[in-house]
C-alpha cells in the first residue's frame, strides 16, 4: 500500500514541499504520496496526523513548537532546540526531527567566512538556527518585535533586542526569520532599524522562498549579495525525505530530483 506524507502549516498554500517530495517518489519508484494540510489549530496535530492514516509530515509555521509537544519521542538536534519540523510515524508513535538548522548550514556554504550572524525573529525556525550557530562557534545576536521571546536566546547568550533596544553593530550575515513578507508586504522591523542593519553587514538571507520579500528588496536596492529560502528549503526537505523513506533512497538521488520540482 502507498503511504501517505503531509505538510502541516498555516498557512500551508504556498508550501512548495508536496511538490518536492511527490517528484522523489514518482521519480524514484517509491510508492507514496505527499499532501498539504491546513492546520489552524496546533493542539491538534497528532490527532490530525493519525486520522489521516500519515506516515510522516512535514511542520510549517506556526506550529513547530507545538510538533515538539506532540511527540512520544524526540531525536538528534530536535531535542536540543524544543522545535520539530519532521515527523515519523515508527510503529503508531510520533518521532519528531528538526532538518530545518542542517537545512541552513547547506544553504549559506557558498557564504565565507562567517562568523557573526544577526538573526531577525525569535520564533521556532530562529531557535534551531540559533543553537546551530552557536554549534559552529559562530556568534549570535537576536532582534525580535516581542521582549518575551528572547528568553530563550539570552540564556543561550546571545545578545538580544527587541525594536526599542536596538544597537548598531556589524555583522557578516543577517538572517530573517520572521513571517514578515511572507503573505503580506511588511519588514521584518521598523525600516530605520532595517536600513541601518543592511548598512552594517555582507551578505543577507531570508528564510521565506518563492518571492522577493521587501526585506530581500531592500538588500538587493543596496546591492547587498543575498538569498532567499529554496535552498534552505532544498536542504531540509532532502533531509526530511531521507527520514520518510528510512534511508531507502540515496541522499543524492533524492537532492536530484527535488533540485528538478524547483524548475517546475
Ligand atoms: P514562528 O511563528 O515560530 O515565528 C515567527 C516569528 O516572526 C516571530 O519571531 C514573530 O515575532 C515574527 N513575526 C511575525 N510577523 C511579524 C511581523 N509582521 N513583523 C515582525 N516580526 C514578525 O515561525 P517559524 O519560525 O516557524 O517560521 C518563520 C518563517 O521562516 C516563515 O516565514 C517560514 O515560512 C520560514 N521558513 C522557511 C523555511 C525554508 O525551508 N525556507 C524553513 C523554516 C521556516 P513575535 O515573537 O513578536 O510574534
Amino acid at each position: 500500500m502507498a503511504q501517505l506524507f503531509s505538510i502541516f502549516g498555516d498557512p500551508v498554500s504556498h508550501s512548495r514541499s508536496p511538490l518536492m517530495h511527490n517528484s522523489v517518489f514518482k521519480n524514484l519508484n517509491y510508492k507514496a504520496c505527499y499532501t498539504r494540510t491546513h492546520l489552524l489549530d496546533g493542539s491538534r496535530l497528532k490527532e490530525t496526523f493519525f486520522s489521516l492514516g500519515l506516515s510522516g509530515a512535514n511542520v510549517t509555521v506556526p506550529h513547530k513548537e507545538a510538533a515538539f509537544n506532540a511527540c512520544d519521542e524526540v531525536r538528534g538536534f530536535a531535542k536540543t532546540v524544543g522545535v520539530v519540523n519532521t515527523l515519523v510515524n515508527e510503529n503508531g508513535k510520533l518521532i519528531g526531527y528538526n532538518t530545518d538548522a542542517d537545512g541552513f548550514m547547506y544553504a549559506i556554504e557558498e557564504f565565507k567566512d562567517i562568523q557573526n550572524i544577526l538573526i531577525l525573529g525569535a520564533g521556532g525556525t530562529a531557535k534551531a538556527l540559533c543553537a546551530r550557530f552557536l554549534q559552529e562557534v559562530i556568534k549570535v545576536s537576536v532582534i525580535n518585535r516581542s521582549e518575551g521571546r528572547l528568553t530563550y536566546f539570552k540564556e543561550l547568550g546571545s545578545l538580544c533586542y527587541s525594536w526599542d533596544s536596538y544597537a548598531t553593530h556589524k555583522y557578516d550575515l543577517v538572517v530573517n526569520t520572521t513571517s514578515a513578507g511572507l503573505k503580506d508586504e511588511e519588514l521584518p522591523a521598523p525600516k530605520e532599524i532595517i536600513d541601518d542593519i543592511l548598512a552594517n553587514t555582507t551578505f543577507v538571507a531570508d528564510a521565506i522562498y518563492g518571492k522577493l520579500t521587501p526585506f530581500l528588496k531592500l538588500a538587493q536596492a543596496k546591492g547587498l549579495t543575498f538569498k532567499d529560502g529554496a535552498d534552505m528549503l532544498l536542504g531540509q526537505g532532502v533531509l526530511a525525505n531521507e527520514l520518510f523513506v528510512d534511508s531507502m533512497l540515496q541522499r543524492e538521488d533524492i537532492q536530484k530530483e527535488m533540485k528538478k520540482s524547483f524548475l517546475l
